[in-house]
């Protein structure tokens, strides 16, 4: 809160926040300082927008729109230094030499695990404090959840490390089941969230082995979901841009591991309820 509280004190109209990373978090705080009358820049290194975590299609509409917005994107940008005067930064200094100026800078470049208390206690980490569905780790007597949580993926056969609201409540209600000596809760379809602007990202599941994506809806109205296939048709994760339906339709299809054909979920005349059925 101390953090998010000065961050909104630097944003005041006319003042110029350098974004370094251009994930969700330094997207969203981008779309934030608009808001509030500053200028925004991000500094990416890599090629493109959420590059990590998102496809090529919705990082050029988030760049996309973000420009329309506003916002200068730097990709395929190095961070050499940051540098200023008296305590305070006063510009970006970039691997080829440019120094964009700034009043203040947001530093949004991923996280770590903070699993040392996990492994001072002798518990198996890797990516995080490694536990099963039941939210168990490798002692009897220590259950851990949320971020820090290495965890089964049930629907994608692997493990992975969640950063999300929703992984945690999903997590807590596994640990309580188990304590309790209740059945363990149905796996959930991992989904996250973005704010930006009016643009409203919801995202169900998570793309493993996706080769195909299917576009359904209109990219350019703003008004879209991409649908993550595999070489046999089974979604593995939707991308929806204030499309609710297809977000809401598509856990269901990936909780059902269902396969569909990417000209029908591209086909408008094909409802979601069909396509979920
Ligand atoms: C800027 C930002 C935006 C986000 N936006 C979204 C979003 O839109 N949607 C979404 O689903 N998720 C979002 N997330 C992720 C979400 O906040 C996390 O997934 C969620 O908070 C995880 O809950 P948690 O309890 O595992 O961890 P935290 O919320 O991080 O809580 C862990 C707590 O444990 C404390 N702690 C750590 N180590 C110790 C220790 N050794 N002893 C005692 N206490 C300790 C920490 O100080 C902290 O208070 C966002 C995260 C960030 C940073």
């Amino acid at each position: 809160m101390a953090d998010a509280d000065r961050l909104k004190a630097a944003l005041q109209p006319g003042a110029s926040l350098a974004v370094i990373g251009g994930g969700y978090i330094g997207l969203e705080a981008a779309a934030s300082a608009r808001a509030l009358g500053a200028e925004a820049i991000i500094i990416e290194r890599e090629s493109r927008v959420l590059a990590r975590v998102a496809c090529p299609i919705l990082s050029e509409f988030f760049q996309t729109f973000h420009r329309g917005q506003g916002v200068t994107i730097e990709v395929d940008a190095q961070v050499a230094a940051l540098e200023g005067a008296n305590g305070r930064v006063g510009g970006v200094r970039l691997g080829d030499g440019r120094l964009i100026a700034c009043d203040a800078a947001l530093i949004g470049v991923g996280a770590v695990a903070n699993d040392e208390l996990a492994r001072e206690a002798g518990l198996t980490c890797h990516n995080g404090i490694a536990v099963d569905l039941a939210a168990r780790t490798d002692d009897p007597a220590i259950f851990a959840i949320g971020d820090c949580t290495s965890r089964p993926l049930p629907l994608y056969d692997r493990l992975g490390r969640l950063e999300s609201v929703p992984n945690a409540l999903e997590q807590a209600k596994q640990a309580a089941a188990m304590i309790c000596g209740k059945p363990p809760p149905t796996p959930e379809v991992p989904w996250f969230w973005s704010d930006q602007y009016d643009l409203r990202l919801q995202i169900a599941g998570l793309p493993f082995d996706s080769t195909e994506i299917a576009v359904r809806g209109d990219v350019e109205a703003a008004r879209f979901a991409l649908f993550h296939l595999t070489a046999t048709g089974t979604v593995q994760a939707v991308e929806a841009v204030n499309a609710s339906t297809e977000f809401m339709g598509g856990r269901r299809i990936i909780a059902r591991r269902k396969r569909l054909a990417r000209a029908d979920i591209e086909d408008m005349s094909i409802s979601m309820q069909q396509l979920a059925a």
